[in-house]
């Protein structure tokens, strides 16, 4: 049976049941919190994580995979002690973000893509921040900037890590400038398996060319970032999945909100002035109705919503 890491330890893949396919306990500005930790409250983060996390497994969900990577603020402690009093089989990962999408530090800028892999290996095979929590996957992504220099040689090291080892990956993309597309002549030119591939954030767009011209290459796609109405509106999100489902793609689609518990980015009144919506069990409220009623089926939902998970993590 294959396995998947969680926090708690490997799980049989048949255990992982409903899954948010792309959440956040915590995004932050890593420099930011290690030279000023005054300005954070790391009781208050936990406390929103546990409160996020415990909504939606009155949901009923059983998984959640949350792909905070290397400056995003990824935080194994905070990830055990949430699994610790939750419960939830809390999916972690490895990998590059890109300080605004476009440089590695320093450290990474002056030595080869071996030194990406060597640190992406360690925390999938030995394990996470001095943990043994080992990541389930590989994090990498390309926003607007495109594939920078650096950009380059995070993703060639995400290709080589699962390459090596079998593990998946997990793109961020940004659908408006087609990166899918660009990220998967990457991973194609490093010859990784697109099944082991997920191109995330690909439901912020409604351009089903672009999507089917994405999805003919063979990853998953990501329709997760519900409750982010200020870069595509439910509605169109909503009418997106139907038509796709339609189509016949709805083993090939992941159903999240990429929401974050705490996120740092922007002050806290800001964001529940700009998307009010965006929490861990939006998609009961604004989308899965609305679904139903758009004809998606209940083993479709399933589908999106456990076995494309499943599928990704052990392809
Ligand atoms: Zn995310």
């Amino acid at each position: 049976m294959p396995q998947i890491e969680t926090v708690a330890g490997p799980i049989d893949d048949a255990q992982l049941g409903l899954t948010l396919a792309h959440e956040h306990l915590v995004t932050s500005s890593e420099s930011v919190r290690a030279q000023f930790p005054h300005l954070y409250d790391p009781a208050d983060e936990e406390r929103r994580a546990l409160e996020q996390v415990r909504n939606a497994m009155e949901k009923g969900v059983k998984t959640i995979v949350d792909p905070a990577c290397m400056d995003i603020g990824r935080d194994v402690g905070l990830a055990q002690r949430v699994v610790e009093q939750t419960g939830i089989q809390l999916v972690m990962c490895t990998g590059i973000y890109g300080a605004r999408y476009t440089f590695v530090p320093w450290y990474f800028q002056n030595r080869e893509v071996d030194a990406m892999v060597a640190a992406f290996r360690h925390d999938l095979e030995e394990g996470i921040q001095g943990t043994d929590v080992k990541a389930a996957f590989v994090k990498c992504a390309v926003d607007e900037p495109g594939v920078t220099e650096d950009v380059e040689k995070v993703l060639r090291a995400a290709a080589q890590t699962s390459l090596a080892t079998g593990a998946p990956i997990m793109a961020h993309s940004h659908p408006a400038t087609r990166r899918g597309l660009e990220i998967m002549d990457v991973f194609d030119d490093e010859g990784v398996d697109p099944r082991k591939v997920q191109i995330a954030h690909t439901g912020d767009t409604d351009d089903l060319d672009y999507i089917e011209e994405l999805l003919a290459r063979g990853p998953w796609i990501g329709m997760d970032r519900y409750g982010l109405d200020i870069i595509l509106p439910t509605e169109q999100r909503n009418a997106t999945v139907i038509e796709l489902c339609r189509r016949g793609y709805a083993d090939r689609m992941t159903l999240s909100q990429d929401a974050c518990a705490f996120i740092d980015w922007f002050p806290q009144e800001m964001i529940a002035q700009m998307v009010p919506n965006w929490h861990f069990t939006f998609l009961w409220e604004g989308v899965l109705p609305a679904l139903r009623e758009g004809g998606v089926t209940d083993a479709q939902i399933d589908t999106m919503m456990e076995s494309n998970s499943r599928g990704w993590l052990t392809a």
